[in-house]
């Protein structure tokens, strides 16, 4: 059931949703991520993409201090709210906001913030289709669709999984990975989910959601047991070229839209 919501965006619905800060510079200040970071967790619960109480999104703020919005273990996303999520520093201490982080949150998030500037929004979740392909024995996105071409070039496969990450070790192989590798914004984790980043949650939230349907794709592609039909190298180049060129300004009028609906509907359900 969706709690009563009390912050000003919800209780107040209008016809343009406050616009998302998703621009590469990181502009934007800790009301609007915490708008856009809460919308992006209801967002994701209404696509199906949550699992239970698991799972965490965050923000890195842009101030001088190291400062992150992630939510506190126990809040249902469905439920919410810019005020609710909570405010850590780089060792995870909550300095405002009630509840907990996570021990996992933790450490996947902090170690990815610091290891990639970029990543502005950290978004990490077992949704259904993408997780799936992190089950099978050579499990990757191929490039057989122009949604998958959306991440050519940017996606990271881990092959280990260790158990359940609440110890610092996954977090620091995936910081590890993000060090090295500045151009990756998607981490698949091997038998676990996803991480993505981006330098805005406009931006993380369009790939998640993009993923999302580009593996759903391809996986009921592969279902038909017939052999999987690859885009050439220099198609892919070009549709490539072709999305990154409006990914921006895609990004930010897709979770606009997305945002005002949510915002203007707090129940809506949405279909991948
Ligand atoms: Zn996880």
């Amino acid at each position: 059931m969706l709690e009563k919501v009390d912050d000003k965006a919800q209780s107040q619905p209008t016809d343009n949703a406050t616009k998302p800060s998703a621009t590469a510079d990181n502009s934007g200040n800790e009301a609007q991520d915490r708008t856009d970071l809460a919308n992006a967790f209801r967002l994701a619960e209404a696509f199906g993409f949550h699992e239970g109480i698991c799972n965490h999104f965050s923000v890195k703020l842009d101030c001088a201090e190291e400062r992150y919005l992630i939510n506190p273990y126990g809040v249902h996303w469905s439920e919410m709210t810019g005020d609710k999520l909570l405010l850590i520093d780089g060792d995870g201490n909550v300095l405002s906001g009630e509840g907990m982080v996570e021990d996992s949150a933790k450490f996947i998030h902090i170690g990815g913030h610091r290891a990639n500037v970029r990543h502005k929004a950290l978004l990490h979740t077992h949704m259904p289709y993408a997780t799936a392909l992190t089950m099978v024995e050579g499990g990757k996105l191929e490039m057989t669709h122009q949604t998958a071409v959306k991440f050519h070039g940017r996606t990271e496969y881990q092959q280990n999984f260790g158990g359940l990450a609440l110890s610092s070790e996954e977090g620091e192989r995936l910081a590890k990975t993000a060090q090295d590798k500045q151009h990756i914004d998607i981490t698949f984790l091997a038998n676990h989910g996803i991480v993505v980043g981006g330098a805005s949650v406009a931006l993380a939230f369009d790939d998640l959601y993009y993923l999302e349907r580009a593996c759903r794709q391809q996986l009921f592609a592969m279902q038909t047991g017939l052999p999987l039909k690859f885009l050439p190298d220099d198609i892919v180049a070009l549709t490539k070229e072709q999305i990154e060129r409006d990914a921006v300004q895609f990004a930010d009028e897709h979770f606009t839209a997305l945002s005002r609906v949510i915002e203007n509907n707090p129940g809506h359900r949405f279909n991948l």
